[in-house]
Protein backbone atom coordinates (compact mmCIF):
# COMPACT_ATOMS: atom_id res chain seq x y z
CA UNK A 1 0.00 0.00 0.00
CA UNK A 2 2.48 2.75 0.99
CA UNK A 3 4.43 1.83 -2.60
CA UNK A 4 0.75 2.38 -4.37
CA UNK A 5 0.80 5.96 -2.50
CA UNK A 6 4.38 6.09 -3.37
CA UNK A 7 3.77 5.75 -7.07
CA UNK A 8 0.63 7.89 -7.23
CA UNK A 9 2.25 10.90 -5.21
CA UNK A 10 4.98 10.73 -7.39
CA UNK A 11 3.04 10.67 -10.95
CA UNK A 12 0.80 13.12 -9.76
CA UNK A 13 3.79 15.35 -8.96
CA UNK A 14 5.91 15.01 -12.04
CA UNK A 15 2.53 15.52 -14.02
CA UNK A 16 1.75 18.57 -12.13
CA UNK A 17 5.34 19.60 -13.04
CA UNK A 18 5.43 19.10 -16.78
CA UNK A 19 1.61 20.67 -16.95
CA UNK A 20 3.06 24.04 -15.51
CA UNK A 21 6.04 24.01 -17.62
CA UNK A 22 3.77 23.57 -20.54
CA UNK A 23 1.05 25.96 -19.46
CA UNK A 24 4.74 28.61 -18.52
CA UNK A 25 5.95 28.32 -22.10
CA UNK A 26 2.43 28.80 -23.74
CA UNK A 27 2.43 32.35 -21.90
CA UNK A 28 5.48 33.24 -22.47
CA UNK A 29 5.34 32.36 -25.88
CA UNK A 30 2.14 33.85 -26.88
CA UNK A 31 3.57 36.94 -24.34
CA UNK A 32 6.56 37.91 -25.84
CA UNK A 33 4.85 37.05 -29.97
CA UNK A 34 2.92 39.73 -28.70
CA UNK A 35 4.88 42.05 -27.92
CA UNK A 36 6.95 40.99 -31.28
CA UNK A 37 4.12 41.91 -33.09
CA UNK A 38 3.54 45.25 -31.59
CA UNK A 39 6.92 46.42 -31.91
CA UNK A 40 7.25 45.47 -35.24
CA UNK A 41 3.76 47.76 -35.99
CA UNK A 42 5.82 50.34 -34.45
CA UNK A 43 8.65 49.90 -36.22
CA UNK A 44 6.70 49.16 -39.88
CA UNK A 45 4.94 52.32 -38.91
CA UNK A 46 8.07 54.24 -38.39
CA UNK A 47 9.79 53.08 -41.57
CA UNK A 48 6.57 53.59 -43.57
CA UNK A 49 6.88 57.36 -42.50
CA UNK A 50 10.95 58.03 -43.22
CA UNK A 51 10.51 56.23 -46.87
CA UNK A 52 7.59 58.58 -47.30
CA UNK A 53 9.39 61.12 -46.80
CA UNK A 54 12.81 60.37 -47.97
CA UNK A 55 12.31 58.18 -50.91
CA UNK A 56 14.93 55.38 -51.22
CA UNK A 57 17.48 58.02 -50.09
CA UNK A 58 16.07 56.40 -46.66
CA UNK A 59 17.47 52.80 -47.20
CA UNK A 60 21.03 54.28 -47.98
CA UNK A 61 23.47 53.61 -44.65
CA UNK A 62 20.10 52.25 -42.59
CA UNK A 63 21.09 50.06 -39.49
CA UNK A 64 18.42 46.95 -39.98
CA UNK A 65 19.48 45.16 -36.57
CA UNK A 66 17.87 41.89 -37.16
CA UNK A 67 15.15 43.32 -39.16
CA UNK A 68 14.40 42.16 -42.62
CA UNK A 69 13.28 45.70 -44.59
CA UNK A 70 11.81 45.44 -47.97
CA UNK A 71 10.17 47.75 -50.39
CA UNK A 72 7.45 46.92 -52.89
CA UNK A 73 6.05 49.00 -56.03
CA UNK A 74 2.35 48.63 -56.66
CA UNK A 75 3.08 45.75 -59.09
CA UNK A 76 4.63 43.84 -56.34
CA UNK A 77 8.22 44.50 -57.29
CA UNK A 78 10.64 44.44 -54.97
CA UNK A 79 12.53 48.34 -55.03
CA UNK A 80 14.77 46.96 -51.69
CA UNK A 81 15.21 44.56 -49.52
CA UNK A 82 17.94 44.72 -46.53
CA UNK A 83 18.74 40.88 -47.03
CA UNK A 84 18.84 39.75 -50.59
CA UNK A 85 20.12 41.36 -54.07
CA UNK A 86 16.72 43.44 -55.60
CA UNK A 87 16.98 41.73 -59.15
CA UNK A 88 16.90 38.29 -57.66
CA UNK A 89 13.59 38.46 -56.03
CA UNK A 90 10.49 37.10 -56.99
CA UNK A 91 6.95 39.30 -57.10
CA UNK A 92 5.55 39.71 -53.86
CA UNK A 93 2.22 40.80 -54.65
CA UNK A 94 0.51 37.25 -53.56
CA UNK A 95 1.95 37.08 -50.09
CA UNK A 96 -0.77 37.55 -47.48
CA UNK A 97 0.73 40.98 -45.55
CA UNK A 98 1.23 42.53 -48.89
CA UNK A 99 -2.23 41.88 -50.10
CA UNK A 100 -3.36 43.10 -47.05
CA UNK A 101 -1.25 46.50 -46.98
CA UNK A 102 -2.54 46.79 -50.62
CA UNK A 103 -6.31 46.85 -49.75
CA UNK A 104 -6.22 48.35 -46.07
CA UNK A 105 -3.20 49.82 -45.67
CA UNK A 106 -1.80 47.63 -43.09
CA UNK A 107 -1.04 43.78 -43.34
CA UNK A 108 0.40 41.01 -41.19
CA UNK A 109 1.58 37.66 -41.51
CA UNK A 110 3.17 35.19 -40.02
CA UNK A 111 5.25 32.33 -41.72
CA UNK A 112 7.47 28.88 -40.28
CA UNK A 113 10.51 28.48 -42.23
CA UNK A 114 10.76 24.83 -43.88
CA UNK A 115 12.51 23.31 -40.83
CA UNK A 116 9.44 24.53 -38.54
CA UNK A 117 12.52 25.56 -36.16
CA UNK A 118 11.69 29.37 -36.94
CA UNK A 119 8.61 31.50 -37.11
CA UNK A 120 8.93 35.00 -39.39
CA UNK A 121 6.48 37.84 -38.41
CA UNK A 122 5.95 39.94 -41.17
CA UNK A 123 4.37 43.59 -41.31
CA UNK A 124 3.48 45.99 -44.25
CA UNK A 125 2.02 49.27 -44.89
CA UNK A 126 0.80 50.99 -48.32
CA UNK A 127 2.56 54.29 -48.99
CA UNK A 128 0.90 57.30 -50.34
CA UNK A 129 2.29 56.14 -53.58
CA UNK A 130 0.87 53.00 -53.46
CA UNK A 131 4.58 51.43 -52.52
CA UNK A 132 4.67 48.74 -49.90
CA UNK A 133 6.81 49.02 -46.92
CA UNK A 134 7.39 45.21 -45.14
CA UNK A 135 9.40 44.38 -41.76
CA UNK A 136 10.26 41.16 -41.25
CA UNK A 137 11.59 39.90 -38.14
CA UNK A 138 12.59 35.87 -36.92
CA UNK A 139 10.81 34.98 -34.17
CA UNK A 140 11.68 31.82 -32.11
CA UNK A 141 9.04 28.65 -32.56
CA UNK A 142 8.09 27.05 -29.38
CA UNK A 143 10.49 23.57 -30.04
CA UNK A 144 13.61 26.62 -30.07
CA UNK A 145 11.72 28.15 -27.21
CA UNK A 146 11.65 24.76 -25.43
CA UNK A 147 15.03 23.56 -26.61
CA UNK A 148 16.86 26.60 -25.47
CA UNK A 149 15.27 27.01 -21.77
CA UNK A 150 16.29 22.88 -22.05
CA UNK A 151 19.23 23.51 -19.42
CA UNK A 152 16.96 25.15 -16.21
CA UNK A 153 13.93 22.73 -17.16
CA UNK A 154 15.74 19.77 -16.41
CA UNK A 155 17.69 21.27 -13.34
CA UNK A 156 14.25 22.23 -12.08
CA UNK A 157 12.49 19.10 -13.26
CA UNK A 158 15.28 17.00 -11.78
CA UNK A 159 15.26 18.82 -8.37
CA UNK A 160 11.67 19.21 -8.60
CA UNK A 161 11.42 15.15 -8.96
CA UNK A 162 13.73 14.31 -6.28
CA UNK A 163 11.90 16.99 -3.79
CA UNK A 164 8.68 14.79 -5.08
CA UNK A 165 10.11 11.55 -4.11
CA UNK A 166 11.13 12.88 -0.69
CA UNK A 167 7.60 14.23 -0.33
CA UNK A 168 6.24 10.97 -1.52
CA UNK A 169 7.94 8.98 0.82
CA UNK A 170 7.79 10.74 3.63
CA UNK A 171 3.68 11.44 2.86
CA UNK A 172 2.59 8.02 1.74
CA UNK A 173 4.19 6.63 5.04
CA UNK A 174 2.47 9.12 7.38
CA UNK A 175 -0.64 8.01 5.55
CA UNK A 176 -0.24 4.57 6.06
CA UNK A 177 1.37 4.80 9.68
CA UNK A 178 -1.79 4.84 11.50
CA UNK A 179 -2.74 2.19 9.59
CA UNK A 180 0.18 -0.17 10.28
CA UNK A 181 -0.64 0.82 14.14
CA UNK A 182 -4.24 -0.19 14.10
CA UNK A 183 -5.21 -2.71 17.27
CA UNK A 184 -7.41 -5.15 15.43
CA UNK A 185 -7.42 -7.44 19.08
CA UNK A 186 -9.16 -4.01 20.21
CA UNK A 187 -10.94 -2.52 17.16
CA UNK A 188 -13.31 0.29 18.53
CA UNK A 189 -9.83 1.45 20.96
CA UNK A 190 -8.10 3.01 18.15
CA UNK A 191 -7.48 6.69 17.33
CA UNK A 192 -6.87 6.96 13.40
CA UNK A 193 -8.62 8.30 10.13
CA UNK A 194 -12.55 8.53 10.82
CA UNK A 195 -13.21 7.21 7.71
CA UNK A 196 -12.20 3.90 9.24
CA UNK A 197 -14.69 3.77 11.87
CA UNK A 198 -17.37 1.66 9.70
CA UNK A 199 -14.69 -0.55 9.08
CA UNK A 200 -12.77 -0.81 12.56
CA UNK A 201 -17.04 -1.43 13.78
CA UNK A 202 -17.80 -4.07 11.30
CA UNK A 203 -14.24 -5.76 12.36
CA UNK A 204 -15.35 -6.06 16.16
CA UNK A 205 -19.17 -7.05 15.30
CA UNK A 206 -18.10 -9.61 13.64
CA UNK A 207 -15.05 -10.29 16.27
CA UNK A 208 -17.69 -10.75 18.78
CA UNK A 209 -19.50 -12.79 16.49
CA UNK A 210 -17.07 -15.44 15.81
CA UNK A 211 -15.71 -15.56 19.55
CA UNK A 212 -19.79 -16.24 20.21
CA UNK A 213 -20.06 -18.65 17.49
CA UNK A 214 -15.95 -20.35 18.75
CA UNK A 215 -17.59 -20.40 22.57
CA UNK A 216 -20.59 -22.48 20.84
CA UNK A 217 -17.85 -24.41 18.91
CA UNK A 218 -16.20 -25.41 21.97
CA UNK A 219 -19.16 -26.04 24.35
CA UNK A 220 -20.68 -28.83 21.52
CA UNK A 221 -17.47 -30.10 21.68
CA UNK A 222 -16.97 -30.77 25.25
CA UNK A 223 -20.49 -32.30 24.72
CA UNK A 224 -19.34 -34.17 22.36
CA UNK A 225 -16.57 -35.27 24.76
CA UNK A 226 -18.31 -36.11 27.71
CA UNK A 227 -21.01 -38.34 26.04
CA UNK A 228 -18.08 -40.67 24.17
CA UNK A 229 -15.46 -40.36 27.30
CA UNK A 230 -17.72 -42.65 28.94
CA UNK A 231 -18.76 -44.75 26.15
CA UNK A 232 -17.57 -48.39 25.85
CA UNK A 233 -18.04 -48.41 21.70
CA UNK A 234 -14.95 -46.45 20.46
CA UNK A 235 -15.63 -43.53 18.24
CA UNK A 236 -13.09 -42.36 15.75
CA UNK A 237 -14.16 -39.07 13.75
CA UNK A 238 -12.61 -38.98 10.54
CA UNK A 239 -11.63 -36.13 7.98
CA UNK A 240 -12.27 -36.82 3.84
CA UNK A 241 -8.71 -37.64 3.73
CA UNK A 242 -9.26 -40.52 6.72
CA UNK A 243 -7.20 -38.52 9.32
CA UNK A 244 -8.01 -38.53 12.68
CA UNK A 245 -10.01 -35.41 14.08
CA UNK A 246 -11.34 -37.06 17.41
CA UNK A 247 -11.26 -40.52 19.34
CA UNK A 248 -12.69 -41.35 22.15
CA UNK A 249 -10.71 -42.67 24.79
CA UNK A 250 -11.90 -46.36 24.48
CA UNK A 251 -11.10 -46.09 20.61
CA UNK A 252 -7.42 -45.41 22.27
CA UNK A 253 -7.90 -48.39 24.27
CA UNK A 254 -9.42 -51.03 21.10
CA UNK A 255 -6.44 -49.37 19.24
CA UNK A 256 -3.63 -49.74 21.89
CA UNK A 257 -2.84 -46.01 20.80
CA UNK A 258 -2.98 -42.34 22.63
CA UNK A 259 -4.85 -39.21 22.08
CA UNK A 260 -1.37 -38.32 20.25
CA UNK A 261 -2.83 -39.71 17.09
CA UNK A 262 -5.03 -37.18 16.29
CA UNK A 263 -3.63 -35.77 13.02
CA UNK A 264 -2.65 -38.94 11.81
CA UNK A 265 -3.94 -40.81 9.26
CA UNK A 266 -6.01 -43.56 10.56
CA UNK A 267 -4.18 -46.38 8.99
CA UNK A 268 -1.05 -45.01 11.37
CA UNK A 269 -2.98 -46.42 13.94
CA UNK A 270 -4.12 -49.73 12.43
CA UNK A 271 -2.83 -50.98 8.81
CA UNK A 272 -5.18 -53.71 8.66
CA UNK A 273 -6.68 -54.22 5.55
CA UNK A 274 -10.65 -54.32 6.93
CA UNK A 275 -9.83 -50.42 7.88
CA UNK A 276 -8.25 -49.47 4.64
CA UNK A 277 -11.38 -51.24 3.05
CA UNK A 278 -13.62 -49.29 4.97
CA UNK A 279 -11.52 -45.94 4.37
CA UNK A 280 -11.88 -46.86 0.61
CA UNK A 281 -15.82 -47.39 1.15
CA UNK A 282 -16.25 -43.63 2.66
CA UNK A 283 -14.22 -42.16 0.07
CA UNK A 284 -17.54 -43.36 -2.22
CA UNK A 285 -19.62 -42.18 0.49
CA UNK A 286 -20.82 -45.45 1.15
CA UNK A 287 -21.87 -46.86 4.38
CA UNK A 288 -19.77 -50.42 5.31
CA UNK A 289 -19.15 -52.50 8.05
CA UNK A 290 -16.07 -55.22 8.81
CA UNK A 291 -15.10 -57.29 12.06
CA UNK A 292 -11.31 -57.45 13.16
CA UNK A 293 -9.66 -59.06 15.84
CA UNK A 294 -7.84 -56.79 18.04
CA UNK A 295 -6.35 -58.26 21.70
CA UNK A 296 -7.90 -61.72 21.15
CA UNK A 297 -11.67 -60.21 21.23
CA UNK A 298 -13.70 -59.59 17.88
CA UNK A 299 -14.53 -55.87 17.04
CA UNK A 300 -17.52 -54.99 14.47
CA UNK A 301 -15.80 -51.61 12.62
CA UNK A 302 -18.96 -49.55 11.00
CA UNK A 303 -18.12 -46.47 8.94
CA UNK A 304 -20.66 -43.85 7.83
CA UNK A 305 -19.74 -41.22 5.51
CA UNK A 306 -20.55 -37.54 6.19
CA UNK A 307 -21.51 -35.79 2.74
CA UNK A 308 -22.22 -32.30 2.33
CA UNK A 309 -23.34 -30.67 -1.44
CA UNK A 310 -22.89 -34.11 -2.94
CA UNK A 311 -19.23 -34.59 -1.61
CA UNK A 312 -17.51 -36.67 1.49
CA UNK A 313 -16.42 -34.51 3.66
CA UNK A 314 -15.45 -36.70 6.56
CA UNK A 315 -16.60 -40.00 8.38
CA UNK A 316 -17.76 -41.66 11.89
CA UNK A 317 -16.17 -45.26 12.54
CA UNK A 318 -17.83 -46.93 15.24
CA UNK A 319 -15.99 -49.97 17.06
CA UNK A 320 -18.04 -52.22 19.09
CA UNK A 321 -17.26 -55.23 20.90
CA UNK A 322 -18.51 -58.05 19.40
CA UNK A 323 -16.72 -60.98 21.18
CA UNK A 324 -19.46 -62.57 23.03
CA UNK A 325 -22.17 -62.03 20.03
CA UNK A 326 -19.18 -64.17 17.80
CA UNK A 327 -19.33 -66.54 20.63
CA UNK A 328 -22.77 -66.90 21.17
CA UNK A 329 -22.92 -67.42 16.96
CA UNK A 330 -20.29 -69.92 16.90
CA UNK A 331 -21.65 -71.65 19.80
CA UNK A 332 -25.06 -71.67 18.42
CA UNK A 333 -23.35 -73.27 14.80
CA UNK A 334 -21.42 -75.60 17.07
CA UNK A 335 -24.95 -76.79 18.39
CA UNK A 336 -26.63 -76.83 15.73
CA UNK A 337 -24.03 -79.52 14.48
CA UNK A 338 -23.81 -81.57 17.78
CA UNK A 339 -27.49 -81.75 18.20
CA UNK A 340 -28.08 -82.91 13.87
CA UNK A 341 -25.31 -85.46 14.70
CA UNK A 342 -26.49 -86.41 18.22
CA UNK A 343 -30.35 -86.89 16.46
CA UNK A 344 -28.55 -89.21 13.66
CA UNK A 345 -26.99 -92.02 15.12
CA UNK A 346 -30.50 -92.88 17.13
CA UNK A 347 -32.37 -92.26 14.19
CA UNK A 348 -30.27 -94.50 12.12
CA UNK A 349 -29.84 -97.44 14.27
CA UNK A 350 -33.80 -96.63 14.51
CA UNK A 351 -34.53 -97.19 10.87
CA UNK A 352 -32.10 -99.51 10.27
CA UNK A 353 -33.37 -101.95 13.39
CA UNK A 354 -37.10 -101.24 11.36
CA UNK A 355 -35.95 -102.36 8.10
CA UNK A 356 -34.32 -105.06 9.18
CA UNK A 357 -37.30 -106.21 11.05
CA UNK A 358 -40.07 -105.16 8.24
CA UNK A 359 -37.34 -107.73 5.56
CA UNK A 360 -38.16 -110.28 7.67
CA UNK A 361 -34.47 -110.94 7.98
CA UNK A 362 -34.12 -110.84 11.86
CA UNK A 363 -35.04 -114.45 13.46
CA UNK A 364 -38.14 -114.90 15.61
CA UNK A 365 -35.73 -115.14 18.70
CA UNK A 366 -33.58 -112.33 18.33
CA UNK A 367 -36.25 -109.94 17.52
CA UNK A 368 -37.19 -108.74 21.18
CA UNK A 369 -33.69 -107.41 21.82
CA UNK A 370 -34.55 -105.24 17.90
CA UNK A 371 -38.11 -104.23 19.52
CA UNK A 372 -35.65 -103.01 22.62
CA UNK A 373 -33.40 -101.20 20.75
CA UNK A 374 -35.83 -99.53 18.91
CA UNK A 375 -37.25 -98.61 22.49
CA UNK A 376 -34.12 -97.29 24.17
CA UNK A 377 -32.99 -95.22 20.89
CA UNK A 378 -36.43 -93.80 21.18
CA UNK A 379 -36.41 -92.67 24.53
CA UNK A 380 -32.97 -91.77 24.45
CA UNK A 381 -34.43 -89.09 21.70
CA UNK A 382 -36.80 -88.34 23.40
CA UNK A 383 -34.56 -87.05 26.05
CA UNK A 384 -32.27 -85.39 23.84
CA UNK A 385 -35.01 -83.52 22.55
CA UNK A 386 -36.28 -82.60 26.13
CA UNK A 387 -32.90 -81.76 27.41
CA UNK A 388 -32.18 -79.74 23.94
CA UNK A 389 -35.97 -77.86 24.65
CA UNK A 390 -35.13 -77.08 28.21
CA UNK A 391 -31.65 -75.47 27.06
CA UNK A 392 -32.36 -73.42 24.49
CA UNK A 393 -35.34 -72.42 26.88
CA UNK A 394 -32.61 -70.97 29.55
CA UNK A 395 -30.69 -69.69 26.49
CA UNK A 396 -33.29 -67.21 25.82
CA UNK A 397 -33.38 -66.24 29.83
CA UNK A 398 -37.16 -68.11 31.11
CA UNK A 399 -38.28 -65.43 31.57
CA UNK A 400 -41.64 -66.73 31.12
CA UNK A 401 -40.88 -69.36 34.44
CA UNK A 402 -42.08 -67.73 37.60
CA UNK A 403 -39.81 -67.30 40.80
CA UNK A 404 -41.35 -68.78 44.27
CA UNK A 405 -39.93 -69.71 47.54
CA UNK A 406 -38.63 -73.11 47.43
CA UNK A 407 -37.89 -75.18 50.10
CA UNK A 408 -34.72 -77.22 48.62
CA UNK A 409 -34.17 -79.89 51.05
CA UNK A 410 -37.72 -80.80 50.32
CA UNK A 411 -36.98 -80.89 46.69
CA UNK A 412 -34.36 -82.97 47.02
CA UNK A 413 -35.98 -84.93 49.18
CA UNK A 414 -38.63 -85.71 46.23
CA UNK A 415 -35.88 -86.42 43.61
CA UNK A 416 -33.90 -88.86 46.04
CA UNK A 417 -36.94 -90.75 47.09
CA UNK A 418 -37.22 -90.97 42.70
CA UNK A 419 -34.31 -91.86 42.44
CA UNK A 420 -34.00 -94.37 44.84
CA UNK A 421 -35.43 -97.62 43.38
CA UNK A 422 -32.77 -96.70 39.92
CA UNK A 423 -29.61 -96.72 42.69
CA UNK A 424 -31.05 -99.59 44.20
CA UNK A 425 -31.31 -101.56 40.83
CA UNK A 426 -27.50 -100.94 40.75
CA UNK A 427 -26.61 -101.30 43.64
CA UNK A 428 -25.79 -98.06 44.78
CA UNK A 429 -27.02 -96.53 48.30
CA UNK A 430 -28.88 -92.95 48.57
CA UNK A 431 -29.52 -90.68 51.36
CA UNK A 432 -29.89 -87.60 52.41
CA UNK A 433 -29.25 -85.40 54.70
CA UNK A 434 -29.92 -81.58 55.86
CA UNK A 435 -32.45 -79.34 57.16
CA UNK A 436 -35.23 -77.36 55.06
CA UNK A 437 -33.56 -74.27 53.27
CA UNK A 438 -35.73 -71.93 51.59
CA UNK A 439 -34.43 -69.56 48.37
CA UNK A 440 -35.96 -67.53 46.29
CA UNK A 441 -36.19 -69.10 42.53
CA UNK A 442 -37.68 -71.21 39.44
CA UNK A 443 -38.59 -74.59 40.76
CA UNK A 444 -38.67 -76.57 37.71
CA UNK A 445 -35.16 -75.50 37.20
CA UNK A 446 -33.84 -76.32 40.36
CA UNK A 447 -35.66 -79.56 40.00
CA UNK A 448 -33.56 -80.02 36.84
CA UNK A 449 -30.45 -79.09 38.77
CA UNK A 450 -30.34 -81.37 41.80
CA UNK A 451 -31.95 -84.41 39.52
CA UNK A 452 -29.31 -84.50 36.49
CA UNK A 453 -26.93 -84.06 39.82
CA UNK A 454 -28.46 -87.51 41.92
CA UNK A 455 -28.42 -88.90 38.02
CA UNK A 456 -24.91 -88.58 37.43
CA UNK A 457 -23.81 -89.43 41.04
CA UNK A 458 -25.70 -92.79 39.97
CA UNK A 459 -25.07 -93.08 36.82
CA UNK A 460 -21.35 -92.69 36.65
CA UNK A 461 -20.49 -94.44 40.22
CA UNK A 462 -19.86 -98.23 40.76
CA UNK A 463 -21.97 -101.14 42.38
CA UNK A 464 -21.86 -100.89 46.43
CA UNK A 465 -21.35 -97.28 46.10
CA UNK A 466 -22.66 -94.27 47.73
CA UNK A 467 -24.78 -91.06 46.73
CA UNK A 468 -24.93 -88.48 49.63
CA UNK A 469 -26.65 -85.31 49.14
CA UNK A 470 -26.77 -82.53 51.32
CA UNK A 471 -28.82 -79.42 51.53
CA UNK A 472 -27.35 -76.76 54.07
CA UNK A 473 -28.70 -73.57 54.96
CA UNK A 474 -26.27 -70.97 56.45
CA UNK A 475 -26.53 -66.82 57.51
CA UNK A 476 -26.53 -65.82 53.76
CA UNK A 477 -26.20 -68.50 51.59
CA UNK A 478 -27.29 -72.30 51.09
CA UNK A 479 -25.20 -75.66 49.90
CA UNK A 480 -26.27 -78.27 47.71
CA UNK A 481 -23.98 -80.89 47.31
CA UNK A 482 -23.86 -84.07 45.69
CA UNK A 483 -21.31 -86.51 46.51
CA UNK A 484 -20.76 -90.12 44.85
CA UNK A 485 -17.79 -92.89 45.42
CA UNK A 486 -17.78 -93.57 41.44
CA UNK A 487 -15.10 -93.22 38.84
CA UNK A 488 -14.45 -89.68 39.25
CA UNK A 489 -13.35 -87.37 36.42
CA UNK A 490 -9.83 -87.12 35.65
CA UNK A 491 -8.18 -82.98 35.88
CA UNK A 492 -8.10 -82.53 32.07
CA UNK A 493 -11.98 -83.08 32.01
CA UNK A 494 -12.65 -81.50 34.59
CA UNK A 495 -12.85 -78.04 33.17
CA UNK A 496 -15.00 -79.50 30.26
CA UNK A 497 -17.64 -81.47 31.68
CA UNK A 498 -20.11 -77.89 31.81
CA UNK A 499 -19.65 -77.59 28.09
CA UNK A 500 -22.89 -79.30 25.68
CA UNK A 501 -22.47 -82.33 24.29
CA UNK A 502 -18.94 -83.15 26.23
CA UNK A 503 -18.74 -86.61 27.85
CA UNK A 504 -15.46 -88.16 29.11
CA UNK A 505 -15.76 -91.51 28.13
CA UNK A 506 -18.97 -91.47 25.08
CA UNK A 507 -20.11 -94.46 24.60
CA UNK A 508 -20.46 -95.37 28.50
CA UNK A 509 -22.64 -91.93 28.40
CA UNK A 510 -24.57 -93.55 25.60
CA UNK A 511 -24.60 -96.62 27.00
CA UNK A 512 -26.05 -94.92 29.85
CA UNK A 513 -28.38 -93.27 28.28
CA UNK A 514 -26.96 -89.69 28.57
CA UNK A 515 -27.46 -86.97 26.17
CA UNK A 516 -24.17 -85.09 27.27
CA UNK A 517 -26.15 -81.92 28.20
CA UNK A 518 -26.87 -82.53 31.98
CA UNK A 519 -24.32 -80.47 33.26
CA UNK A 520 -24.93 -77.62 30.65
CA UNK A 521 -28.45 -77.16 31.94
CA UNK A 522 -26.94 -77.50 35.70
CA UNK A 523 -24.87 -74.75 34.64
CA UNK A 524 -27.56 -72.64 33.32
CA UNK A 525 -29.67 -73.06 36.07
CA UNK A 526 -27.32 -72.00 38.40
CA UNK A 527 -25.97 -69.00 36.62
CA UNK A 528 -30.25 -67.56 36.84
CA UNK A 529 -30.19 -68.02 40.19
CA UNK A 530 -26.64 -66.41 40.47
CA UNK A 531 -25.40 -69.55 42.47
CA UNK A 532 -21.36 -70.70 42.32
CA UNK A 533 -20.83 -74.35 41.00
CA UNK A 534 -17.63 -75.99 42.43
CA UNK A 535 -15.86 -79.21 41.40
CA UNK A 536 -13.95 -81.49 43.28
CA UNK A 537 -13.37 -85.21 42.15
CA UNK A 538 -10.74 -87.67 41.90
CA UNK A 539 -9.88 -90.55 39.81
CA UNK A 540 -11.90 -93.61 40.88
CA UNK A 541 -12.27 -92.17 44.29
CA UNK A 542 -15.66 -90.15 43.35
CA UNK A 543 -17.30 -87.00 42.82
CA UNK A 544 -18.15 -84.02 44.77
CA UNK A 545 -20.33 -80.75 43.37
CA UNK A 546 -21.14 -78.05 45.42
CA UNK A 547 -23.81 -75.47 44.22
CA UNK A 548 -24.18 -72.70 46.41
CA UNK A 549 -26.80 -69.98 46.03
CA UNK A 550 -26.85 -66.56 47.82
CA UNK A 551 -29.68 -65.88 50.13
CA UNK A 552 -30.30 -61.95 50.62
CA UNK A 553 -31.86 -60.87 53.04
P1 LIG B 1 -24.34 -87.09 30.33
O1 LIG B 1 -25.71 -87.07 29.76
O2 LIG B 1 -23.37 -87.74 29.44
O3 LIG B 1 -24.31 -87.55 31.72
P2 LIG B 1 -23.61 -84.58 31.49
O4 LIG B 1 -23.56 -83.21 30.90
O5 LIG B 1 -24.55 -84.76 32.61
O6 LIG B 1 -23.86 -85.55 30.32
O7 LIG B 1 -22.17 -84.96 31.97
C1 LIG B 1 -21.08 -84.79 31.15
C2 LIG B 1 -20.00 -85.80 31.39
O8 LIG B 1 -19.37 -85.54 32.65
C3 LIG B 1 -20.50 -87.19 31.51
O9 LIG B 1 -20.56 -87.82 30.26
C4 LIG B 1 -19.45 -87.82 32.39
O10 LIG B 1 -18.38 -88.24 31.60
C5 LIG B 1 -19.01 -86.70 33.27
N1 LIG B 1 -19.64 -86.77 34.60
C6 LIG B 1 -20.72 -86.07 35.01
N2 LIG B 1 -21.01 -86.30 36.31
C7 LIG B 1 -20.10 -87.21 36.75
C8 LIG B 1 -19.84 -87.86 37.99
N3 LIG B 1 -20.64 -87.68 39.06
N4 LIG B 1 -18.81 -88.69 38.05
C9 LIG B 1 -18.03 -88.91 37.00
N5 LIG B 1 -18.20 -88.35 35.79
C10 LIG B 1 -19.22 -87.49 35.67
Amino acid sequence: MTKRIFRSICFVAIAVFLASVALFLCVLYNYFGNVQRNQLKTQTELAAQGVENAGADYFEGLDTKGYRITWIDADGEVLFDSDAATAEMENHLEREEIKEAVEDGYGESARYSATLMERTLYSAMRLEDGTVVRLSIAQNTMLTLLLGMSQPILIIAAIAIALSFFLAYRLSRHITEPLNRLNLDDPLNNEGYDELSPLLRRIDAQQRQIRLQSEELQQKQEEFEAVTENMTEGIVVLNSKGIILSINPAAVRLFDTTKACIGQHMLSVNRCMEISDLLSAMEKGVRAEKSITLQGRTYQLDISPVSEDGSVTGAVLLVLDVTEKAQAEQMRQEFTANVSHELKTPLQIIAGSAELLSNGIVKEEDRKSFYNRIQAESQRMIRLVEDIIRLSHLDEGADDMKRENVDLFALANEIVKSLQTEAENVQITMHLEGTPAIIYGIPQLLQSLIFNLCDNAIKYNRAGGTVAVQVKAEKDRVILSVADTGIGISPEHQNRIFERFYRVDKSRSKELGGTGLGLSIVKHAARLHEAEIALNSAENEGTTITVTFPVPK
